[in-house]
């Protein structure tokens, strides 16, 4: 496996946008006719709960301490079914006739006599924003630092920093109960620079960033604060380090407020002509109805995204619902998205001088292509890679870099998995 020196910023200079004044308030988007919600397991067992039975909005489902979803509407289950995501990881889709009103679950509210660790890890796993609490059981011993950040994964997407400049109140709430739940680790609150909060959150730190790409990613966030360099194939959780964005903190804070668990993802929607617009949403709503109430026609051809122009995914379905993470949809005239690319690496070395990883990219994509994954892993760097999509978006070649990059770790890391398992 190749070593290398951590990070280094390359051209392109692409600047995260900042919010300013924030004008545009979120489209409060109503409750669709259908709901559907992808947990991130396989369909092998049941789900504590069955077609046909009736759910409220916020109940807890599932009959084991740490396999449940919480339901984000008031209605019938009407599907559970097997379905495959991303890289074909095998998921399981929970469809919901959703009635026209919400009747909100008690279990949360009732649950205030048990401690903040325990109501999060019992019932807010789940929360928009999508908080990586696995942090919160597995080596919160090991734990120094929590970041929460104040920006966003990709280009032309706002909705942390919307949070950010809007929900004040909420996030200093929320950080209240990461303190109180990470007693006496680090808390750092990450801004782009020339941003501040509207005021003093106790016991957190302020750090700022330059608001380039990216910046922001938790790798470079390490080294940068922390002077941590993440070896190749290490986690962050692993180096001592979770990382939260600023709307789960900041629904963190609204469930202890309310009593009432938070379900509705704020969204930036990018439109054709690259102008955005956020929406207020509830979870499992279709990328369909939302493109609908704002008036967004998508045509035949047209794609649409989750995620910005770098390293978003494109939806095979305009029916696929709004998961935890989905910060952002985008869409694609047909016209102007890029065809799938037939063409070879003309070996210019854009996408090297690019990576921030310093991963050889225009070596490693020759072994992608073949799919040698192993070997792009021992002798390429391919677990380097930060994820940050600037390798696909400088090539020349229209080669999808990112996405073979993202199949290379996936199937290097079902073959370890296999490896360990048939030992
Ligand atoms: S996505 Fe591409 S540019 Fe970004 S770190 Fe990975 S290999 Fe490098
Ligand atoms: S940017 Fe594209 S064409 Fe240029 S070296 Fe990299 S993969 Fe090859």
């Amino acid at each position: 496996m190749i070593k290398r020196s951590f990070f280094s910023l390359a051209a392109p200079k692409l600047t995260y946008p900042i919010l300013t004044t924030p004008s545009t308030k979120p489209v409060d988007i109503p409750l669709p006719e259908r709901a559907q919600l992808i947990l991130d397991h396989p369909l092998n067992g049941p789900l504590g709960i069955g077609v046909g039975d009736m759910v409220k909005t916020g109940q807890r489902c599932g009959d084991r301490e740490d396999n449940y979803f919480i339901s984000p509407v008031t209605g019938t289950v009407a599907a559970i079914s097997a379905t495959v995501g991303y890289m074909g990881k095998n998921l399981t889709a929970v469809s919901f006739k959703v009635d026209g009103k919400d009747r909100p679950d008690e279990e949360f509210r009732n649950s205030e006599s048990s401690s903040e660790l325990e109501r999060v890890t019992r019932f807010l796993g789940y929360l928009p924003g999508q908080p990586d609490f696995s942090f919160l059981t597995g080596i919160r011993d090991n734990l120094k630092t929590v970041f929460v950040s104040g920006m966003d994964k990709d280009l032309l997407v706002s909705t942390n920093s919307l949070i950010a400049k809007t929900e004040f109140a909420e996030l200093k709430k929320g950080m209240a109960i990461v303190r109180k739940i990470f007693e006496k680790k680090r808390i750092i609150y990450l801004l782009p620079e020339g941003v501040r909060p509207e005021g003093e959150i106790e016991g957190v730190e302020i750090k700022q960033m330059p608001a380039v790409y990216p910046q922001f990613f938790p790798k470079i966030v390490m080294k940068k604060i922390l002077a941590i360099e993440v070896p190749t194939g290490i986690r962050c959780d692993e180096m001592g380090a979770g990382f939260l964005s600023a709307e789960a903190v900041s629904n963190l804070g609204k469930a202890f407020s309310s009593g009432s668990i938070p379900l509705d993802k704020v969204i930036t929607v990018i439109k054709k002509d690259g102008s955005t617009a956020f929406a207020r949403v509830r979870l499992g709503t279709p990328a369909r109805h939302i493109m609908d109430v704002l008036g967004i026609k998508i045509a035949k051809g047209d794609r649409l995204i989750s995620g910005g122009p770098l390293a978003g995914i494109t939806l095979s379905s305009v029916d696929a619902p709004v998961c935890g993470d989905t910060d952002a949809l985008m869409i694609q005239d047909a016209a102007a998205a890029p065809p799938i690319s037939a063409a070879h690496c003309v070996n210019c070395g854009e996408c090297v001088r690019v990576c921030p990883a310093h991963v050889p990219v225009n070596m490693l994509i020759r072994l992608l292509e073949n799919k040698l994954y192993d070997e792009a892993a021992r002798s390429f760097d391919m677990l380097s890679c930060i994820e940050c999509g600037l390798c696909g978006y400088v090539c020349p070649a229209a080669i999808p870099i990112f996405h073979y990059v993202m199949l290379g770790k996936f199937e290097y890391e079902r073959a370890r998995s296999l490896e360990v398992q048939n030992a």
